[in-house]
């Protein structure tokens, strides 16, 4: 019961199509979208591994875990490693190991395991050595692990993270998550327009992606739904306009943001 209460359960319906930018990640995964199957195995493959995903936040990290679930229909079981940790010795590690066996049971499956730097921040707060034998069994199982469990692990900040962990052999891969470029931008702006207006083509993307350097998805969505609202107000229809207008509120914000955090 404790191990089911850090582990969350979903079947994730998100495709590569929902992802604007992020070629080389897509490329990767659909060169292993049999890669669970009969097929696969009886052609020599061994299942992946997993992957690290690094970034800062809001450029998609959580999205591509999703995306893995929904493109090789995998159920996504979500580690929040906060909730494995209890008070009574010895009981952390219990409890990570009943959901690492639980995440077998359940294999083929994706196990993504969210804000990694936060349990195991090198230098970190809290009960170091506790969260040092955690972080060990989890590495350990890892390694050894037999049942085709991918591993998505997501992280904002490299340098946080306990260099074990992208030792060679523990992931297949680790992708790094920048800002995206003009156009990665003007492909997110246009997944967003997409999924709310029948006719996206009408928008001159360029242009906004042009005005929206340094903004990442999560505020790329956050500028159509802002410029949505605005119109909604007015009882109209969102124009080209409205959206550039939605980012220029939008960049001076982010830059300060980002810049107040890299200092
Ligand atoms: P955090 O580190 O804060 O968890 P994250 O990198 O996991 O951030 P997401 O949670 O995946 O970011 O992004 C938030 C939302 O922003 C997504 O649900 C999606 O709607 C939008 N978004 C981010 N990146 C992209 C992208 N590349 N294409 C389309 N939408 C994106």
């Amino acid at each position: 019961i404790a191990a089911s209460r850090a582990l969350e359960f979903t079947a994730p319906e998100e495709t590569p199509d929902d992802i604007g930018g992020l070629e080389a990640l897509k490329r990767w995964l659909t060169l292993r979208e049999r890669a669970f199957g009969d097929e696969a195995a009886a052609y020599g493959l061994p299942a992946p591994k997993g992957l690290a995903l690094i970034g800062i936040p809001g450029t998609g990290k959580s999205l591509t875990a999703k995306m893995i679930g929904g493109m090789w229909q995998l159920p996504l079981l979500r580690l929040d490693v906060g909730a494995v940790f209890g008070s009574l010795v010895g009981e952390s590690e219990e409890r990570i190991r009943q959901a690492l066996t639980l995440a077998e049971t359940v294999a083929p499956c994706v196990l993504w395991v969210d804000e990694l730097e936060k349990s195991f921040a090198v230098g970190g707060g809290g009960d170091s050595g506790t969260s040092q034998r955690v972080l060990g069994t989890l590495l350990t199982w890892m390694q050894e692990k037999t049942k085709p469990v991918f591993v998505v692990a997501t992280a904002n900040d490299v340098a946080a993270l306990p260099p074990e962990m992208l030792r060679r052999g523990r992931f297949d891969e680790v992708f790094f998550l920048d800002l995206p470029t003009e156009t990665e931008r003007r492909e997110i702006l246009h997944v967003h327009l997409r999924k709310r207006r029948r006719d996206p083509g009408r928008f001159d993307t360029a242009q906004l992606a042009r005005l929206s350097d340094g903004c990442v998805g999560a505020e790329l969505e956050q500028a159509v739904v802002d410029a949505m609202y605005r119109a909604f107000a007015e009882d109209r229809d969102i124009t080209t306009g409205d959206l550039a207008e939605a980012i220029g509120r939008l960049v001076p914000l982010s830059r300060s943001q980002r810049e107040s955090i890299e200092n």
